[in-house]
């Protein structure tokens, strides 16, 4: 272990992830688990969708694109966001999936001493990420009902707050922010002037009626979207970042810094990309909000949950005897696969299940669990 340390950059200590590790240590050796713990959809990626992958690799897309993107796809990227949020000439970059730019994106802002609001729970790439660049995390508590905690948002703040992170639908609570927090939230960030980050990789997955980005109130939102979990491909590694003219730089920064790293986004599957964006998922959304329901129905009466509106996860309070990690290494032992909420936040409270899995092991899992309380 001694002679480890001396070879290990000193970044790596700051990265922590035994919470996860274990789950899936415990879980490898089982035959038949009810596997809650996956953050991907179970649907097999639409069949016109791989033919299209297919076909660019057949003819020969199997070079670098460009650095940015493949020209049709940025294109079309920069139309849609043109549509939506009004943004007369976006900038747009294609990224090797959602983590990709969120590397770009912390690479190109973050400044040693600099701090990052997050609400908390939160994905855990942010906090490690942000942590090994030398920034400061500013986790902002969103318990108990998981709504984007604007106040403590707007107290947070000072004069070296660089940016806020705003995950909608949130993994891990499955909130989906409303009209008015997000407005609000908007103008805090515009009277600070600071970036917001907005992660909206869960987009399409909302049950309970609109999405609203921060990107139609705020210019100065670098909007990262996915293309893995809407579509049933993260092994395809894509996604993008768009901003309106005014962070312009911001996402020049993010495609030299690129150029450097990924070099570019797969390019099949950038073209396989541009028909995925006219491609309806209503039917996968259809399926998820079902199995929302089956889930919420199952353990409400057992568990404190908020019901959650969107994304795949649900953040369940575990059983108040012990902490929450006791709980999930006993669901473990039943076989039961879900993830401790420590991994996700800074309290220990809560556990995250996700149920993209079968009807079938979402019955299971949920007799199982509710008979461990
Ligand atoms: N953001 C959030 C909130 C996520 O949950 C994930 C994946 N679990 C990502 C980003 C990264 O997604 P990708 O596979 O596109 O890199």
């Amino acid at each position: 272990m001694a002679a480890m340390k001396k070879i290990l950059a000193d970044r790596t200590s700051t990265i922590d992830a035994s919470g996860i590790r274990r789950v899936f240590a415990l879980g490898a050796a089982m035959k038949d688990p009810v596997d809650f713990s996956i953050g991907q959809p179970d649907f097999e990626t639409p069949q016109a969708l791989k033919e299209e992958a297919i076909k660019a690799i057949k003819a020969g897309q199997n070079k670098y694109s460009q650095t940015a993107g493949d020209g049709v796809l940025r294109e079309k990227i920069g139309e849609q966001v043109r549509k939506e949020f009004g943004w007369a000439k976006p900038a747009v970059l294609v990224t090797s999936g959602v983590s990709g730019g969120l590397l770009l994106a912390f690479l190109s802002l973050i400044n040693p001493g600099d701090e990052v609001i997050i609400p908390d729970p939160y994905f855990v790439i942010y906090k490690h990420v942000v942590n090994m660049l030398g920034g400061r995390c500013i986790f902002v508590d969103s318990y108990p009902e998981f709504r984007l905690p604007v106040e403590k948002i707007a107290e947070a703040i000072t004069a070296k707050t660089k940016m806020i992170i705003v995950n909608s639908p949130c993994n891990p609570s499955g909130a989906v922010y409303l009209q008015r927090e997000i407005k609000a939230l908007a103008e805090i960030a515009a009277e600070k002037d600071i970036v917001v980050i907005s992660d909206q990789i869960y987009e399409k997955f909302c049950y309970d009626g609109g999405y609203t980005s921060i990107g139609s109130y705020y210019k100065k939102t670098l909007l990262l979207r996915g293309f893995g979990k809407s579509y049933a491909m993260t092994g395809w590694r894509l996604g993008y970042a768009a901003a309106d003219e005014c962070l312009a730089s911001v996402i020049e920064e993010m495609t030299k810094i690129q150029q450097y790293t990924f070099v570019c986004a797969p390019t099949p599957f950038q073209k396989a990309a541009i028909a995925a964006m006219d491609y309806d998922t209503s039917e996968f959304v259809a399926a998820y909000r079902k199995k929302r329901d089956l889930l919420y129905a199952g353990l409400k009466d057992k568990f404190e949950l908020v019901k959650p509106s969107g994304a795949f996860y649900a953040f369940v309070k575990a059983p108040s005897q012990g902490n929450a990690t006791e709980f999930v290494e006993k669901a473990i032992k039943n076989e039961v696969l879900i993830i401790p909420g420590s991994v996700f936040s800074e309290k220990d409270t809560h556990f995250r299940i996700s149920y993209a899995t079968s009807d079938e092991k979402i019955r299971r899992g949920v007799e199982i669990l509710c008979k461990l309380v």
